[in-house]
């Protein structure tokens, strides 16, 4: 590469947009305004709910999500109380009325399954009770790693409702998972999704990994072997990040250079790239069709409700002390942390709280009617099947080109966006491969600003 085409090189693998804007651009909120004002005027017929729980048996070197090694004794018991505290405050801030409906449900953490089947029996009867969602009604996705997805908790979820599993994997090759610091062997691996397919939970989805040091094509095509043994209805292909204060990083493998996410080394990128590009067609050539950069469904599979990490809407609540909750003015959580440390004292906290402090947002950050014109443009151009021009028209007026026009001529520019056909705005295959740079270029100055002064913890 010529020095001038790396100073203008666009690095594939910047930040992955699963949720705009990111936790790092919340604030605190000096108002605390209460839930009760916050959801008053809203639509609350099709909410989302997701249960949060910030536990885990390990702590992987690449994750970044708001969990904790382990409980100590009683933790997970009182996390619990707390997360029922926090349900009966915030179903009674949503009021009375008959017209509160929940359209999905998930639980996500961390490790759901970290708990006890009689927790999660717990769990679910929180989300029934205290709530109201009608969980056999309801997609009902729950997250789990190997080791965690014993018979007697599957049980528990698919009697309870589950309608799909989404277990954490990464890699097949043992020397893999261990290099990305999530040491485990394929054998366990393969006994839980045994257990899995014993339980009838209509999808089961797998989660992988690539660039993992010491991987290639062929170890690549191993694990993805192995995954597509067992049918799965879903895959996840995720890109390895290296990011702040994760395991990884402290190991400094990879260390991606300043710009926490951004990736800094072109020889990296490529690997990813060409990884990339070898499991999507691995998988087209497999019967699965491309939801996302990352997700791939099969296409006989039966249909979901809404994807974990494609809600464009609003109306999300979430519960538990890592959980985001929307309403159309308002994005809202606790506070943020990576740091071990500063999880456990936020969890300590939040386990601690009474009634009256579950009844306020403390930490959050306002959406206006540009902002969520962005969001809709990054999450919806971010799924394969791309943004309905007619859609937007409806909800916003206008059209992304008369609001974007500068980010979208340069996206065209660049080869990743089609005109193929004129009523939708769609990625290019070359655009959905470089999703994790088309998402961050979209951040308003403001989110943006508000990630970069954000203090990592
Ligand atoms: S990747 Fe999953 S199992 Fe690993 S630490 Fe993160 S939340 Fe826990």
């Amino acid at each position: 590469m010529t020095t001038a085409e790396a100073a203008t090189r666009v690095g594939p693998y910047q930040h992955y947009v699963y949720a705009y804007p990111h936790k790092t651009a919340y604030r605190r909120l000096p108002d605390r305004p209460s839930l009760a004002s916050l959801w008053a005027a809203e639509p609350k017929d099709a909410l989302s709910l997701y249960l949060h729980i910030p536990f885990c048996e390990v702590r992987c070197g690449f994750c970044n999500l708001f969990t904790r090694i382990g409980a100590p004794d009683g933790l997970t018991g009182a996390y619990l109380d707390a997360l029922e505290r926090q349900a009966t405050a915030v179903r009674g801030a949503l009021g009375e009325s008959d017209d509160v409906r929940f359209a999905t449900a998930a639980f996500g953490g961390g490790t759901p399954t970290f708990l006890t089947a009689a927790e999660l029996d717990r769990l679910c009867d929180i989300a029934e009770h205290r709530m109201g969602a009608d969980l056999r009604a309801v997609p009902l996705s729950v997250e789990a790693s190997p080791a965690t997805a014993t018979a007697d908790r599957l049980a528990v979820l698919a009697g309870r409702g589950a309608t799909r599993l989404s277990l954490g994997v990464q890699s097949f090759v043992d020397t893999e998972a261990r290099a990305a610091v999530r040491p485990q062997r394929r054998a366990d691996v393969e006994a839980a999704l045994a257990r899995i397919r014993d339980t009838v939970i209509p999808v089961l989805n797998i989660d992988l990994i690539y660039g993992i040091d010491g991987q290639d094509e062929r170890t690549w095509r191993q694990s993805l072997d192995a995954a597509l043994a067992w049918r799965p209805e879903e895959l996840y292909l995720y890109p390895l990040y290296v990011r702040p204060l994760t395991g990884l990083d402290r190991l400094d493998r990879r260390r991606p250079g300043p710009g926490a996410d951004a990736g800094g080394d072109p020889a990296w990128d490529e690997q990813r790239l060409r990884l990339y590009r070898a499991g999507r067609d691995h998988l087209l050539a497999h019967g699965y069709t491309q939801q996302s950069m990352r997700m791939f469904r099969r296409a006989d599979a039966p249909p979901q409700g809404a994807d974990d990490y494609a809600c464009q809407t609003d109306g999300m609540i979430g519960l538990g002390c890592g959980a985001r909750s929307y309403t159309s003015g308002l994005h809202y959580s606790f506070d943020y942390a990576v740091d071990m440390h500063q999880i456990r004292g936020i969890i300590d906290d939040y386990v601690s709280t009474g009634p009256a402090g579950f009844a306020r947002a403390e930490v959050g950050h306002p959406m206006d009617a540009h902002e969520a014109r962005r969001r809709h443009l990054l999450q919806s151009l971010l799924q394969a099947e791309g943004l309905r021009l007619d859609d937007y028209r409806a909800r916003f007026g206008g059209t992304p080109a008369d609001d974007f026009g500068l980010e979208l001529e340069r996206f065209a520019d660049r080869g990743w966006l089609t005109d193929a056909d004129p009523a939708v705005l769609r990625l290019t295959p070359e655009g959905l491969a470089h999703s994790d740079a088309v998402g961050p270029e979209l951040f308003s100055p403001a989110v943006r600003a508000a990630m970069a002064a954000y203090e990592r913890k």
